[in-house]
């Protein structure tokens, strides 16, 4: 690993910059806790100005030769990445374990769906394939080609810190790019164990780097001039102003953002299936996934057997550090989430909903760690801050409505729309739905419908600035630039001067 232990026995993260790791010398740093104890387990220097900057000029020197590189010999990185990352998909999800706090089952389940992206890329030389027209005029061929853009950066948040990286960078430098990732602060350990294994895969010095920080490293990759591209993963409110700097600034952003994902149950569901999908979707992960069912809405009939059901079986979540095999569910990342997490509660007792689970007089919310137990809010309205806000924590809420057409209305009037799922037995109320709902991702009995790899990602309306998805065909698009060639061999003894504009002849 790219740390080293200090003195009083906390490992520091680095950089990993050219391909070896640098200690940052900017003199910031944060601490990296270990969330199942409440303990700081490792230093993260934080990178300055200056620290990116080298980054990116190592980054734009090894750009020249790996464009150049033929694209079998990339797809052959690609392919022994694949292999790496399974042979260390335990040891990457460990590292996430230990930093992020899910359970180890979840972290391996994250590796395996990273890992699918990386399968993906193994198709570059088929993916990148353009278009070619021949006798688009007399003697005339028209074609297109894809070229990478140069240097891209990508910014990622705490709550997949193997599997966002891996839904960016190896379709990034597939394409022939070189790469500076910014890993979320809270866990940074998991993108360093990345960048050796592509450094053994092949991948050479320079075109995967990895920058430690916060803020002031997100700004400078921002504005420095030789970033072409950015992709971003995180909250509305910072996708939203690093779409904005950085379109600002020229580049080519694509900045996804929080989410509130309804599971609309109807009447005729299967209740037990339809419970189980609801408990499953919001409190794996402690409900810090940006695809997590944050709200059920039950129409009619179907409210009362639902909470019923789901209350039942969030009874029988077993909470505990996720190094312990038998639990299902482990801490929040912080503290300090923890406690904003929970301070819904009191919120949504106020304005009107009624507390049918309170997380807090779960025994693990006492402990030493960053636990709260698993929350089920009833009668939640819009207006109510437990709806109107993304929480990102182990909180159920249930809105009660009469009909399908209130429940579409509720989804189609909220701001993000990331993913939604519907539970029903009726094709045809599922098939209208998927019509009707205006949200990026969309489940049929499928409570968390993250695309495979050969589709792309992505939300709409407050959930994704930018134009193209993640991942996927999308993500190749977003990677590089099109380029269409006109081109004849004509005989020079046929050539003559026309200054009128060229046609098809
Ligand atoms: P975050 O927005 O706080 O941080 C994301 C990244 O941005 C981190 O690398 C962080 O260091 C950096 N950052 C934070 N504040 C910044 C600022 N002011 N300026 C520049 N950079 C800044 O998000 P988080 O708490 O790490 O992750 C949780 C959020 O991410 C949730 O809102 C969740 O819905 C969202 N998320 C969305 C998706 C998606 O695909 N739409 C996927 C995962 C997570």
């Amino acid at each position: 690993m790219a740390t080293v232990v200090s003195e009083v026995g906390l490992r520091t993260v680095n950089h990993w910059i050219g391909g070896a790791a640098v200690a940052s010398k900017s003199g910031r740093c944060g601490t990296v806790w270990n969330p199942a104890t409440g303990e700081a387990g490792a230093n993260v220097g934080f990178a300055d100005a200056r620290e990116v900057d080298m980054a990116v000029e190592r980054a734009a020197s090894a750009f020249p030769e790996w464009r150049a590189t033929p694209l079998s010999r990339r797809a052959e990185t690609m392919f022994r990445l694949r292999e790496l990352v399974d042979a260390n998909r335990r040891e990457i999800a460990r590292l996430i374990t230990l930093e992020h706090g899910k359970t180890h089952s979840d972290a391996v389940g994250e590796v395996a769906r990273g890992l699918e992206n990386i399968e993906f890329a193994c198709g570059i030389p088929n993916l990148l394939k353009g278009g070619f027209s021949e006798q688009a005029s007399r003697g005339v061929d028209v074609y297109q080609i894809r070229q990478p853009l140069g240097v891209v950066a990508g910014i990622t948040p705490f709550n997949f810190p193997a599997m966002v990286p891996l839904w960016m960078f190896p379709n990034a430098i597939a394409c022939g790019n070189t790469f500076i990732l910014k890993p979320s602060e809270k866990d940074p350990s998991a993108s360093l164990l990345l960048a050796e294994l592509a450094q053994k895969a092949g991948v050479p010095d320079g075109v995967f780097n990895v920058v430690q920080g916060d803020r002031v490293a997100v700004d400078r990759l921002l504005q420095h001039p030789d970033v072409k591209a950015v992709s971003f993963v995180g909250s509305t409110p910072v996708a939203k102003a690093i779409y904005e700097a950085g379109t600002r600034n020229g580049k080519r952003v694509q900045a996804l953002g929080g989410a509130k994902n309804h599971m609309v149950v109807l009447p005729d569901a299967d209740i037990a299936m339809a419970a189980d999908a609801a408990v499953s979707a919001a409190f794996g992960s402690s409900g810090e996934r940006c695809m997590a069912i944050s709200v059920v809405v039950a129409v009619s009939d179907a409210a009362d057997p639902l909470i019923d059901a789901v209350k039942e079986r969030m009874g029988r979540i077993r909470i505990g550090a996720g190094t312990e095999i038998e639990s299902e569910m482990g801490p929040l990342i912080t503290k300090e989430h923890r406690d904003r997490v929970a301070s819904y509660l009191d919120a949504a007792k106020s304005q009107g909903a009624a507390v049918a689970v309170d997380g807090r007089e779960h025994p693990a919310t006492a402990g030493p760690g960053f636990f709260l137990g698993t929350s089920l809010i009833d009668r939640v309205e819009p207006g109510m801050s437990c709806y109107d806000d993304e929480i990102f924590g182990p909180v159920l809420s249930v809105m009660r409505v009469n009909t399908y057409s209130e429940a579409l209305r509720v989804i189609n009037d909220n701001p993000y729309a990331n993913g939604t799922a519907i539970f029903t037995r009726d094709g045809g109320a599922a098939r209208q739905f998927q019509f009707d709902v205006e949200v990026g991702m969309v489940g049929v009995n499928v409570p968390v419908p993250v695309p495979v790899a050969y589709y792309s990602f992505g939300g709409w309306k407050a959930s994704l600035f930018g134009d193209l998805h993640m991942y996927g065909p999308e993500g190749v698009q977003f990677y590089t630039r099109a380029k269409v060639v006109t081109s004849r061999w004509p005989d020079p003894g046929s050539s003559s001067v026309n200054l009128g504009f060229p046609q098809v002849r």
